[in-house]
C-alpha cells in the first residue's frame, strides 16, 4: 500500500450523478462500493464532502441572503450529503463516524482532533461534515486542513476528469494531462487545482495531493495500491 491514511474530498456536485440537483442513491453507493475496497486493504479512510448539489454560499447573494448566513446554509449542505454518504457506508457494512464543524448534537459528535485520530485508528471511517465550521473556507480548504490535523499521508481529491491537465480538455483537445506536477509548477501555471487557502495549506505543510477520476470503478483502489493515477502533486 502506498498510503496508511488518506483523506478523501469529494465534491457534492458528484453525487448528483445523472440528475440535476440533490443525491442520486446509485452514485451513493457506487463510491461507498469504492471505498469499501480499499478499506479491506487495511487503510485508514477520513472524508471530507462538499455540498455544491444542495448549496453554495456565493449562490445566495444572487438571492438577496447574506453571504455569511449563505456559507451556513452551505455548510449544513455538505452535513446532509455527509449523512447520506454514512449511511450508504453503513449499508455497505463499514463501520462509520460523522463529526461536524458546527455543533449539532443530536446528529452527529463535533470535531476532535485527538477523537477523530483515534477513530481512524480502530479502522472507523470518520466523515468530517460542516466543513471546518466557519463560513468563507470551502470543503477544498476543509479537506486539507483535516488532513493535516489527522496526519494523513495524502489528500485525494476526486473528481470527473482523470486528473490535471495543460488546458481544460473538454474545451481543448490538444490538451495533454500531468502524471506529476510541483505544487510551485502549478502555481506557476495557473493550474485551478483547489481554491488558493486549500493549496498552500498543502503546500506549506508538505502534504501531497491526487487529482484522480473517482467515477471510474477501481480506479481509487489502484490508487492506494501506488498505480499512477490522477496527477500528484508534490514539493518537488
Ligand atoms: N462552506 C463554508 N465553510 C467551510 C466549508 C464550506 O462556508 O468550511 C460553505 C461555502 O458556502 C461553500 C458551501 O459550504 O460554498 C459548499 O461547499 P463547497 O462549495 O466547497 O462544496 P463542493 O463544491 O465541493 O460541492
Amino acid at each position: 500500500m502506498k498510503y496508511k491514511r488518506i483523506l478523501l474530498k469529494l465534491s457534492g456536485e458528484a453525487l448528483m450523478g445523472e440528475k440535476n440537483y440533490g443525491i442520486d442513491p446509485n452514485r451513493l453507493d457506487q463510491y461507498a462500493q469504492e471505498i469499501k475496497k480499499i478499506k479491506e486493504l487495511g487503510v485508514e479512510v477520513a472524508i471530507v464532502i462538499g455540498g455544491g448539489n444542495i448549496f453554495r454560499g456565493v449562490q445566495a447573494e444572487n438571492t438577496g441572503i447574506d453571504r455569511v448566513q449563505g456559507d451556513y446554509m452551505g455548510m449544513l449542505a455538505t452535513l446532509i450529503n455527509a449523512m447520506a454518504l454514512q449511511s450508504a457506508l453503513e449499508q455497505n457494512g463499514m463501520f462509520t463516524r460523522l463529526m461536524s464543524g458546527i455543533k449539532v448534537e443530536s446528529v452527529c459528535e463535533p470535531f476532535i482532533r485527538r477523537r477523530a485520530i483515534r477513530h481512524l485508528e480502530k479502522g472507523r471511517i470518520v466523515i468530517f461534515g460542516a466543513g471546518i465550521g466557519n463560513p468563507y473556507f470551502t470543503t477544498d480548504s476543509t479537506a486539507s486542513l483535516r488532513a493535516i490535523e489527522v496526519e494523513a499521508d495524502v489528500v485525494l481529491k476526486g473528481t470527473r476528469v482523470d486528473g490535471v491537465y495543460t488546458a481544460d480538455p473538454e474545451k481543448d483537445k490538444t490538451a495533454t494531462k500531468y502524471d506529476n506536477l510541483s505544487f510551485q509548477e502549478a502555481y506557476e501555471k495557473n493550474l485551478n487545482i483547489m481554491d488558493m487557502t486549500a493549496f498552500t495549506l498543502c503546500q506549506e505543510n508538505n502534504l501531497p495531493i491526487v487529482v484522480f477520476d473517482m467515477n471510474k470503478p477501481g480506479n481509487l483502489k489502484k490508487l492506494i495500491e501506488g498505480e499512477i493515477i490522477g496527477t500528484l502533486i508534490t514539493t518537488n
